[in-house]
C-alpha cells in the first residue's frame, strides 16, 4: 500500500490536506495511519479531536528506559485511522529534525506499521534539514506530493523540496506524485501553479480552493469529510485522494533556479 509524504512550507494546509486525505482513504476501505512530523504535533487534531499530548519524543522521555509501546503512541481517530505525532524538542534543547529521526526509528522498531497499510507523512518542509529528509532519506515514503499556494515563499519551499527529492531520487525509489495546490486567492493563481509544477517536471494534481467550510470544520475540531461530508470541499478531497490512489506517474522533479522562480511569479503579476 503507498507510503505517501506531504510536504510544504509552514502553515500552507498540510496538516488540514493530510487530516482530510486520511478521512477520505479511509471511506474507501483503506486502512489508514497519519504521521505528523512536525514538532506542532497538531498534524492528526481533526482526526482525533484534540491535540495529541502523547507525542513519540514525549513518551520516551517519560518512560524510564526510554523505551515505549505502540500502544502510548499510536492513538485511534476518525473512522479507526491510526494517529501518531513525533512531536518535538523541549524548547531550548534538541533539534526538531533529530526528533523525527528518533520518532521514525521508534516507530519502525515496534513495527507498528503493517505494510497493507496506507501511510501518510505529513511534513514540514521550510527547511529540508537531515531530519526533515529523514521520510523521503530513508525510504520511509516513496510517493511525495507538494502542497503550494501561489505565493513566492510557499513556491520556494516547493522547489527546495523538489531539490531533496531530486537529491534522493537517484539512489532510492522517492518520487514526486505531484504539487498539490492550495488557494490564497492570488493573482492567477492555478496558472502560477499549473507552470510552476509543470516546469519542475511534474503536474498539478489538484487545486483545492480557499473555502471557510475548513475553518468552520477545524473549529469543531473535525475534518470537512466528517463535519460536512456533503459539501463540495469534502468531495474536492476525495477526488484528490482517488487520483493519488491510482497515481503511478511519478517523476524526479528539476527544481528552477531562484531566479527563473522569481520571473514565473513576476509573469503572472504577483
Ligand atoms: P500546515 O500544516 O501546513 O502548517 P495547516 O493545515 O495547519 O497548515 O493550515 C493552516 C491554516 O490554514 C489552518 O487554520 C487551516 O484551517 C487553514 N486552511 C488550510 N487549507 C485551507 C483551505 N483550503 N481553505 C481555508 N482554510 C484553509
Ligand atoms: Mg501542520
Amino acid at each position: 500500500m503507498k507510503k505517501i509524504a506531504i510536504y510544504g512550507k509552514g502553515g500552507i494546509g498540510k496538516s488540514t490536506t493530510s487530516a482530510n486525505l486520511s478521512a477520505a482513504f479511509s471511506e474507501m476501505g483503506h486502512k489508514v495511519c497519519q504521521i505528523g512530523c512536525d514538532p506542532k504535533n497538531d498534524s492528526t487534531r481533526l482526526l482525533l479531536g484534540r491535540i495529541c499530548r502523547e507525542t513519540v519524543l514525549d513518551m520516551v522521555r517519560e518512560s524510564e528506559d526510554g523505551e515505549v509501546t505502540a500502544a502510548q503512541i499510536i492513538h485511534t481517530g476518525f473512522n479507526g485511522i491510526q494517529c501518531v505525532e513525533a512531536g518535538g524538542p523541549e524548547p531550548g534543547v534538541g533539534c526538531a529534525g533529530r526528533g523525527i529521526i528518533v520518532a521514525l526509528e521508534k516507530i519502525r522498531a515496534l513495527g507498528a506499521i503493517a505494510e497493507e497499510q496506507l501511510v501518510i507523512y505529513d511534513v514540514l518542509g521550510d527547511v529540508v534539514c537531515g531530519g526533515f529528509a529523514v521520510p523521503i532519506r530513508e525510504g520511509y515514503a516513496t510517493d511525495i506530493y507538494i502542497v503550494s499556494s501561489g505565493e513566492l515563499m510557499s513556491l520556494y519551499a516547493a522547489n527546495n523540496i523538489a531539490k531533496g527529492i531530486q537529491k534522493f531520487a537517484k539512489r532510492g525509489k522517492v518520487r514526486l506524485g505531484g504539487i498539490i495546490g492550495n488557494g490564497r486567492n492570488t493573482e492567477n493563481e492555478l496558472e502560477v501553479l499549473t507552470e510552476f509544477a509543470t516546469k519542475i517536471n511534474s503536474k498539478l494534481i489538484m487545486y483545492i480552493p480557499r473555502d471557510k467550510v475548513v475553518n468552520q470544520a477545524e473549529v469543531q475540531r473535525k475534518t470537512v469529510i466528517e463535519w460536512a461530508p456533503e459539501s463540495n470541499q469534502a468531495d474536492i478531497y476525495r477526488t484528490l485522494a482517488k487520483k493519488m490512489d491510482t497515481n503511478e506517474d511519478l517523476r524526479i522533479p528539476e527544481p528552477l533556479s531562484f531566479e527563473e522562480l522569481e520571473e514565473l511569479v513576476y509573469k503572472y503579476g504577483n
